[in-house]
């Protein structure tokens, strides 16, 4: 299926591993030039130059920089200024309990996981509109729809990006320009892996064990492939998912237990 974006421009955040960099691949293989970021430079060079030979009719910039940052985000604009598609992505808050957390580290997970994606927004939308074209993803979690005790801070911040895109993406997609969210549950990624090193870690169990545990309660019998979840995206980018806007697609095998 053709979806009809080859040579759009796509700023992908947070994009040298996991999710983001499976979006970015996608979005690649349907022939857009993609902007990709992430703050480790080396990796993100590595896997800029890995899509480069994959797909070299395509434009790859990387911009090394901490997207959560004014210095990150004026950096990845700089590269590029008037994306047609934006993928809004960053590293998820630790877990803990509420007891312990004071406002820094709310402010610094709102700044993450809220606030930068609406900052880009409002950077990018407007344009966005003027050229009739624009598709909007951002990568948030199933705990917006079913809350992770221990991820409070995730839960929170993530749900209030859900709450004001809601509003604003009725209001751009009469121009064209839709704004979803995807809603990992468990894929694939360094991050999982690390999670579930440290849960062994804390239960004194091989990590094999855990994660044997994880993908056995999960309905599909597994973890999601990133490389699904890019083509998700993909979809959600294309330019006939025009008439798709506001929603927040899970992607969890399943493991979310609700009839709707
Ligand atoms: P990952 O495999 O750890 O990859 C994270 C990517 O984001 C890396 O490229 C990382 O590179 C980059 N990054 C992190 N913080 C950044 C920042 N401040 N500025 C720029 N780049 C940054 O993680 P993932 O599993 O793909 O997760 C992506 C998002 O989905 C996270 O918010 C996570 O909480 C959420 N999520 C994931 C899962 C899952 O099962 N994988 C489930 C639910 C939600 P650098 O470290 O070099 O910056």
């Amino acid at each position: 299926m053709d979806l009809g974006i080859k040579g759009r421009r796509a700023l992908v955040c947070a994009s040298s591993k996991g999710l983001g960099h499976a979006c970015a691949a996608a979005l690649a293989a349907e022939g857009v030039h993609v902007t990709m970021t992430a703050r480790g430079a080396e990796a993100l060079a590595k896997a800029a130059a890995e899509l480069r030979r994959l797909y070299p009719e395509v434009e790859i910039i990387e911009v090394a920089g901490d997207i959560t940052t004014p210095e990150g985000r004026a950096a990845a604009l700089a590269a590029c200024p008037a994306p047609d598609i934006l993928i809004n992505n960053a590293g998820g808050p630790p877990p803990g309990d509420f007891r312990n957390w004071g406002r820094d580290d709310w402010i610094k997970a709102l700044d993450a996981n809220m606030l930068t994606p609406i900052e880009l927004i409002k950077a990018t939308v407007d344009g966005m509109v003027e050229r009739h074209f624009g598709r909007i993803v951002n990568i948030t979690s199933a705990a917006v729809k079913a809350p992770i005790d221990v991820l409070g801070l995730s839960n929170g911040a993530r749900t209030g990006l859900t709450g004001f895109v809601a509003g604003l993406a009725r209001k751009t997609v009469r121009h064209n320009v839709t704004i979803n969210a995807l809603l990992p549950g468990p894929f694939d990624t360094d991050r999982l892996r690390s999670v579930a090193a440290a849960q062994a870690k804390a239960a004194g169990v091989p990590v094999q064990q855990i994660l044997r545990t994880r993908m056995a309660e999960n309905p599909a019998g597994r973890f999601g492939d990133p490389a699904e979840f890019g083509q998700a995206c993909a979809f959600l980018c294309g330019a006939k998912a025009g008439y798709i806007t506001g929603q927040n697609l899970l992607m969890d095998g399943g493991a979310f237990p609700g009839t709707l």
